[in-house]
């Protein structure tokens, strides 16, 4: 099946010190591959150093602005391109990354989880942290972190929603706290009012599965959560990734409609088969 194109919210630079490519090139490989709308979200300053190894520092958000505000500008007959942010959500950082969104007037906000208490636990240099873990335990305080972000009220789109899985650690199928875990996730995103995000980045992960589970997606669609799609791009390469898989998954779950951002107000649109 083919889709048209929808917008894809998520991808970085190389302040983050892991990426590459410029912003022109995201925004040439995206009218490469017959992408309208892009959005950069790089990975947002934190206070007091934390994870700093990951992302920029804040003293490169006027260069990550400018050169993002000019490719916008250089490329506006051909792509449209939006100006976000993925912002960590980390209880105790939320004074500062509040500040920091509004410094600016951003298109939307990405909150994403990528820690529990002191544990990057989606970073491949501290995977040996989960041998031993509990793993019922990390999904249930994850997924609690995440309904969390939602009522922080402070971003658009809900990052990767289950980001936790990324390495394959997997709960036993019949949890009944992890499925309340879930639930109680997806409750705080409709009340928050928040998008979630569908990412093609897990299939290029070792778990090789979209983000979130379509069990996820099937239960927000019926909460009416609205989606964006996120291929988390890291290369120029990746712009793009697997959209019409995770198109195709969002339509046999029950969703209808797409979600785009400007000036951090949400638009849907319907997801269009093509041929
Ligand atoms: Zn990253
Ligand atoms: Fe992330
Ligand atoms: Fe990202
Ligand atoms: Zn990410």
């Amino acid at each position: 099946m083919r889709y048209m194109p929808v917008p894809d919210y998520h991808m970085h630079t190389p302040r983050c010190k892991h990426a590459i490519g410029d912003v022109r090139e995201y925004a040439a490989a995206a009218i490469a591959v017959g992408l309208k709308e892009i959005g950069m979200s790089d990975h947002s300053p934190m206070p007091d150093g934390f994870d700093a190894a990951w992302r920029m520092q804040r003293s490169e958000l006027g260069e990550y602005l400018e050169e993002v505000e000019a490719v916008r500008d250089r490329f506006a007959d051909k792509l449209t391109v939006r100006i976000g942010l993925e912002a960590d959500f980390h209880p105790g950082t939320e004074d500062y990354v509040h500040e920091l969104i509004a410094s600016y007037p951003w298109d939307y906000i990405i909150g994403s989880v990528h820690h529990i208490r002191d544990w990057g636990f989606d970073n491949e240099e501290e995977i040996s942290r989960w041998d031993g873990q509990d793993i019922e335990a990390a999904y249930c305080e994850y997924f609690g972190i995440v309904a969390q972000s939602a009522r922080s009220g402070m971003f658009d789109i809900i990052g990767h929603p289950d980001l936790i899985k990324k390495f394959g650690h997997r709960p036993p199928a019949d949890s009944r706290r992890v499925r309340e875990a879930e639930e109680q996730m997806l409750q705080s995103v409709r009340e928050s009012d928040c998008a979630l995000e569908i990412s093609s980045a897990g299939l290029r992960k070792p778990v090789a599965e979209v983000y979130p589970h379509g069990r996820i997606i099937a239960r927000a669609a019926e909460l009416g959560i609205p989606f964006a799609f996120g291929s988390d791009a890291h290369a120029p390469g990746q712009v793009g990734h697997a959209m019409a898989d995770c198109l195709a998954m969002l339509v046999s779950c029950g969703v209808k409609e797409i979600s785009a951002f400007e000036s951090r107000q949400r638009t849907s649109h319907p997801i269009q088969q093509i041929g």
